[in-house]
């Protein structure tokens, strides 16, 4: 077993933690990044990303994680493919055990673990993953411009995914399991006024078809009744809007969560309830989930924590310079 002492750790990469990492590098903190078990988060997993700014042209997702990624180590971050499986954030210096049982010691720790979008879990949706299948309409729905597409969910996500789509393709499909949308009445209105929307009320997927990509789903309405029936339902992508989880179980008993489990902060702050450790990025944000507000706020935990290590370590970060 190792141990190693460091000023701060970032447990968790993407966009939010390569900024932090680059924040804090540059502020001579020399930040460890943890990068998890998706080193570069979920933009790894889209096609080409258009609306970062400063990509007039998109880039793919996994090249823009590459570059967020060597802009760190260029300032100095040391990052570990490695994994955060254990943290007690009940005394300082904080004791975080990666997984394979080493020890890191923090002053301060940034947590951007990100979160996961729920997959239905069947098995197409890995078979036809960027060739169809897609969790995120806005990185993904440009490229279904005058196309047919199904939106799974009903909930504000799924509602809001299918007015964005709307906009684009030609048909969209809301597949809904019950018989009404979970959607706020405002959404559930603007859904109903646009033509291009159809509503599949309870309609579970059972599988997708098509030979190089999407080009159905196999639908089934009414499960389990005697209207039960099952029918071909022909698209060209399918998104999933079904909610996220936040990476956080890790953190559950240590720091506060919100019901769903997204870190609480201390809002416009990236504090936590423990002082001296900050959360940015999905893992903390049920309600934007972008690249660009992520990476925004993976600036403000690392000035956050620097300001944080100034007023507690001052002495000891002195003597570093
Ligand atoms: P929700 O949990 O609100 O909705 C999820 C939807 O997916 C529900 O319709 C649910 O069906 C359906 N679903 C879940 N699992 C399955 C499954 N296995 N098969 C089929 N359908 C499934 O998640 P959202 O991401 O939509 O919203 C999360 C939070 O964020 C909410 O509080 C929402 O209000 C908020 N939000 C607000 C927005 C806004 O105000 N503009 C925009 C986006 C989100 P069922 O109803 O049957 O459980």
């Amino acid at each position: 077993m190792k141990e190693d002492k460091v000023k701060v750790l970032i447990i968790g990469s993407g966009p939010a933690g390569y900024t932090a990492g680059i924040y804090a590098s540059r502020a001579n903190l020399a930040p460890v990044i943890y990068e998890g078990e998706q080193p570069g988060g979920q933009l790894t997993q889209t096609t080409e990303i258009e609306n970062f700014p400063g990509y007039p042209h998109g880039i793919d997702g996994p090249q823009m994680m590459e570059e967020f990624r060597e802009q760190a180590i260029r300032f100095g971050a040391d990052i570990r493919s490695r994994t955060i499986a254990e943290v007690d954030f009940s005394k300082k210096p904080f004791r975080c055990v990666d997984d394979r049982g080493d020890v890191v010691i923090a002053d301060a720790v940034i947590v951007s673990t990100g979160a996961s979008a729920k997959y239905l879990g069947l098995p197409d949706e890995k078979k036809y993953m960027g060739l169809g299948v897609s969790a995120c309409a806005t990185c993904d729905g440009f490229f279904y411009r005058k196309k047919k597409v199904a939106v799974v969910g009903g909930g504000d996500t799924a509602a809001e995914e299918a007015l964005y789509l709307s906009t684009l393709a030609e048909k969209v499909y809301m597949i809904v399991r019950k018989d009404y949308l979970r959607a706020s009445e405002v959404m559930k209105k603007r859904v109903a006024e646009r033509e291009n929307i159809e509503i599949l009320f309870n309609c579970n997927v059972l599988g997708l078809y098509g030979i190089d990509g999407v080009e159905g789903a196999k639908v089934i309405r009414h499960k389990d009744t005697p209207e039960e029936e099952i029918f071909d339902l022909p698209i060209d992508g399918f998104f999933l809007a079904i909610g996220h989880t936040p990476n956080t179980g890790i953190f559950r008993g240590q720091l506060n969560l919100d019901k769903e489990g997204y870190i609480e902060v201390k809002s416009p702050t990236t504090h936590t309830n423990v002082e001296g450790v900050f959360a940015a990025g999905d893992c903390a944000d049920p309600i934007y989930r972008q690249a660009i507000s992520a990476a925004g706020t993976g600036c403000r935990a690392a000035m956050d924590a620097e300001r944080y290590l100034m007023d507690h370590y001052f002495q000891e970060m002195a003597s570093d310079k």
